[in-house]
């Protein structure tokens, strides 16, 4: 009999038929002439219980079952006398895949620290929290989708490898297939990287924006979801060193239409966890307290906060805290002034505009003040910056002079300022670190609690 995932057999109304069942088991205990084993298969939150009477062959095999191991069950849906479940499932047949030694299985019924739980990242997937955030991570990418195509927003794929070192977002990751122990020198001792593989350095991806935005210029309205590289030296609990990015790009468009753009994105992936992921986001609001539903809601329907970073420099001066770093116009913005104003004024998520030009990228559009560019942050609350966007400078000469002043040499990105030449026109976009994303809706304190395989500094296990 076909297999029937645990999410479908815990929602059947038709008690009395039979059902087979796979699944990972979580615990077994034993009591007046049963057994009774909860499982999971990654379907859903809930574990399924499964009965199964004394005497029988199943109850032979479980004598070979703990937690850990993968089992098949067949046998009926009954509705459940226990607290907390509505079904159960009284075992006919019970096969054992493969069990797991308790001596050694290092998942136990007891909590596990989550620093202990990133040290076995290949099992971490079968506890509660982390089935909880994959799935709601899921939820979430899915949810990207919909909201762009609804939008008629075009997905492009942008590359991973480039030769653009010039972006400014961080430093980059070299690809080479130069023989290590055998460099080909050139000029002053200098790696003769015309002799790699591609002709010239190559480099993994810090953002797919710049060839988003040629794809703007012809398709209108785009988008990128895919992986962005970043080889910052910042261990801290919102960078990871490998990343999913969310970069839209809009042509015919301007700061506004970029801002209500985030906003609304934002909302709707507030509603889609909430809609769809509501049981793993009531354990973990329950386990860690560190969001709300009731917030969530909250946050999925209200309006940001918006602020110009002119402002935003006048309340962190008149702020009764004392900061670490210092508040000065010109300089740029630290986690803890972000803090201040999403957690301590605002209470909630603020959206920063109009950053002075100097600590922002080269692209970024001049405001008229010639002081500032047309950019957004969007910080959220516990996190800080979760979007980065801005509306990008589409007249050739101040880009040029942008680039100039920003010290980015325009020979590899002739291309890019073409689109300045060749019917240039406003256009927009930001991008959303999909983890930070994550981290947003389920609470998770670390950025590298909600990546299947985190990538950071001195860190690439899994
Ligand atoms: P931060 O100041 O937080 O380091 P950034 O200004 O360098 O971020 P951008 O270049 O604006 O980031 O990138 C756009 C978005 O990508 C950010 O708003 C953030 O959500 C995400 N992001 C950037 N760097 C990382 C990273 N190392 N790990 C995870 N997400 C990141
Ligand atoms: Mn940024």
């Amino acid at each position: 009999m076909e297999r029937v995932r645990i999410k479908e057999v815990l929602s059947r109304e038709n008690t009395g038929q039979p059902v087979t069942v796979c699944g990972w088991v979580r615990t077994k205990r034993e009591s007046k002439g049963f057994a009774f084993v909860a499982v999971n298969d990654g379907s859903t939150q809930e574990n399924l219980q499964l009965v199964v009477p004394a005497g029988t062959p199943a109850f032979q095999v479980l004598a070979g079952v703990a937690t850990g191991a993968a089992v098949r069950a067949e046998g009926v849906l009954r509705e459940s006398p226990a607290k907390g479940q509505k079904v159960e499932v009284e075992v006919s047949a019970l096969e054992l895949f493969g069990g797991a030694d308790p001596a050694s299985y290092p998942l136990q019924k007891k909590g596990h620290t989550l620093e202990f739980l990133r040290e076995i990242g290949h099992l971490r997937p079968r506890t509660n929290t982390f089935g909880a955030v994959f799935r709601i991570r899921n939820i979430l990418a899915a949810a990207v989708h919909e909201f762009f195509q609804e939008k008629g927003f075009i997905w492009v794929h942008t590359p991973i490898l480039t030769s653009n070192d010039c972006e400014g977002a961080g430093e980059l990751f070299t690809v080479t297939s130069l023989d290590f122990e055998n460099l080909p020198k050139g000029e002053g001792g200098r790696t003769d990287f015309s002799r790699d593989f591609f002709g010239r350095r190559a480099y993994l991806t810090v953002s797919g924006q710049l060839e988003a935005e040629f794809l703007a210029l012809a398709l209108g309205n785009v988008y990128t979801f895919g992986p962005t590289f970043r080889a910052e030296n910042s261990n801290t609990s919102r960078h990871l060193s490998e990343f999913w990015m969310i970069e839209p790009e809009m042509a015919f468009a301007g700061l506004k239409e970029d801002m209500q753009l985030a906003e609304d994105f934002l909302r709707f992936l507030c509603r889609a966890a909430l809609e769809r992921g509501e049981s793993e986001l009531a354990f973990l609001e329950a386990h860690y307290k560190r969001i709300s539903l009731e917030e969530l809601r909250i946050l999925a329907g209200a309006p940001f906060t918006h602020i110009t970073y002119t402002d935003a420099i006048k309340e962190l001066k008149g702020a009764k805290e004392t900061f670490e770093f210092p508040v000065e116009w010109g300089l740029d913005l630290q986690s803890e002034h972000e803090r201040y104003l999403t957690d301590s004024i605002f209470k909630g998520p603020v959206i920063i505009t109009d950053y002075p030009r100097e600590i922002k990228a080269f692209y970024m559009k001049v405001n008229d003040d010639g002081r500032t560019v047309a950019a957004m942050d969007v910080l959220a609350p516990k996190i800080g910056e979760i979007i980065g966007g801005s509306q990008r400078e589409e007249r050739l000469e101040m880009l040029e002079e942008r680039m100039r002043e920003s010290g980015v040499p325009p020979e590899g990105l002739q291309w890019y300022l073409d689109l300045r030449r060749f019917g240039s026109a406003p256009h927009a976009g930001f991008g959303l670190g999909f983890e930070r994303l994550v981290q947003y809706i389920t609470g998770m304190a670390n950025i590298r609690d909600v990546i299947p395989c985190p990538r950071a500094p001195q860190a690439l296990g899994f």
